[in-house]
């Protein structure tokens, strides 16, 4: 119908990351209200929301210690800046805070309004630092394929997904390393030992083909989200650290999805076990209740910015909102949250239930492989599970099932050929079956129709 919200949506929104074709032939989701893991649309149909809105709302959609927490703050300075020498007092205590929480001794946080930001922030602050330090030349940064560090021009430059190229993106300079995915880039007869001692051998070969004095940073997901959820080969980080260590390359762990819980601990790089220079933080840093992301530089990066700004009496950088009083206020309460009311806890307890639930999704023969760490899990998609031939692009099984998965009352998130699950950490063992239930549900339908 011409007024209905879901035409209204298609008539006046230009949509982001949305296939145009998939969301015309279904029709948008108008979303009125949430209540812990499920959201509600204007028709009223109940959706659990597998994908805890993008990755972020770890909190559900109805916490009252964030919604009271925010009113309160509101009521009390709904708004300050962090330039000059002022702060809110809420920005002061969540940066102790995250430093305390941090893999760090000591530390400085800086604050922007999203992950895309963090990221761009950190690579201005290593070329302010490395310009101040006489090394004007370091300014190329090193990710990988497939890995996800936003949208403002820097920060797609350092993603790597092929679909910059319409933007004439990656700029000069940002170089792209091999995604750590054994299953998918392993070549036949090596091994995963082998396999990551390539990538590792690839790294160091790189690092002297463009020279060490010319690389600014190197940028990582512990585990990579909107690449695919791609956990790294095994050894990985043990065996790229120490090469990034030798040629003195700062090591910056993007924890925007990572961060807070979301693979067991309270941050990715502990799970794989390494301490890098800096963290970028975002999404579940407000349980995604105000947008907000922050750089927290570890010590001996911290010691050098400050001495960098004070040799020049100024770091010129900073958004209106940064260490805004409200998303400040929510960032400490959400922390709290998560780490002291059981919110992690939950992650830990049913990570096994999760994982069994997607190894027995696996078994499918449309299905190549399951794939996670904590709760970021994801179903690969393939014609031929012997070969790993995956379906024909055009075919997009996956946008297939997730819009079947849609009409059974659950949103999970289409990436290539994967169907993506990241569910609140409030999720009960109850509700991940009834998520593993419809997913199940809608998977036969496409498969029976496709096959
Ligand atoms: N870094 C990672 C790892 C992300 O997953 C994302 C967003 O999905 C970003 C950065 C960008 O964050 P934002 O969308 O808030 O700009």
């Amino acid at each position: 119908a011409p007024n209905s919200w879901e035409s209204r949506a298609d008539t006046y929104s230009l949509y982001g990351f949305t296939d145009l074709p998939s969301v015309h032939a279904r029709g948008a989701v108008v979303v009125t209200h949430g209540k812990g893991p499920y959201i509600y649309d204007t028709h009223g149909r109940e959706y659990l929301d597998a994908n805890s809105g993008l990755w972020n709302m770890v909190a559900g959609f109805d916490h009252p210690g964030l919604t009271e927490t925010a009113k309160a703050q509101y009521d009390r300075l709904p708004g300050y800046h962090a330039f000059f020498g002022r702060m809110s007092d809420q920005t002061v205590m969540l940066s102790e805070k995250l430093v305390e929480v941090s893999p760090f001794e000591k530390g400085r946080v800086f604050y922007t309004n999203s992950g895309s930001e963090a990221n761009d922030t950190m690579v201005k602050i290593l070329w302010f630092l490395h310009a101040a330090e006489g090394k004007p030349q370091r300014r190329k940064i090193l990710t990988r394929w497939n890995g996800y560090h936003g949208v403002t021009a820097v920060s797609a430059s350092m993603t790597g997904k092929p679909y910059n190229s319409v933007f004439g993106l990656p700029l000069p300079g940002f170089i792209h390393l091999g995604c750590p995915h054994y299953w998918r880039f392993g070549q036949p007869g090596e091994t995963e030992a082998q396999f990551t001692a390539r990538l590792a051998a690839e790294l160091e070969a790189t690092i002297i083909k463009e020279g060490p004095d010319t690389i600014a940073g190197f940028f990582a997901e512990p585990v990579m989200g909107a690449g695919g959820v791609i956990p790294p080969s095994s050894g990985y980080f043990h065996a790229v650290v120490p090469i990034l260590r030798k040629y003195g390359i700062p090591i910056i762990s993007d924890e925007v999805i990572c961060g807070f819980g979301r693979t067991g601990n309270t941050w990715g790089c502990e799970t794989y076990d390494f301490v890098p220079d800096a963290i970028i933080s975002s999404k579940n840093l407000t349980a995604g209740y105000f947008p907000m992301g922050a750089v927290i530089l570890g010590d001996e990066l911290a010691r050098r910015v400050q001495a960098a700004a004070e040799a020049i009496e100024e770091f010129p950088h900073g958004f209106t909102a940064s260490g805004h009083p409200v998303g400040c206020a929510i960032a400490l309460k959400a922390i709290d949250v998560v780490m002291n009311e059981g919110l992690a806890q939950n992650v830990r307890e049913l990570t096994p239930h999760f994982e069994a639930g997607l190894a027995r999704l696996a078994e499918h023969p449309n299905i190549g492989e399951w794939r996670g760490k904590g709760f970021m899990g994801a179903l690969e998609a393939v014609r031929d599970k012997a070969t790993r031939t995956p379906f024909d692009g055009s075919l997009s099984v996956s946008e297939r099932i997730a819009n079947a998965c849609t009409d059974t009352g659950l949103i999970c998130r289409p990436l290539g050929q994967s169907i993506v699950l990241c569910p609140p950490f409030i999720i009960t063992r109850e509700q991940m079956d009834e998520m593993f239930e419809k997913l199940e549900t809608a998977l036969k339908r496409v498969f029976d129709e496709v096959a």
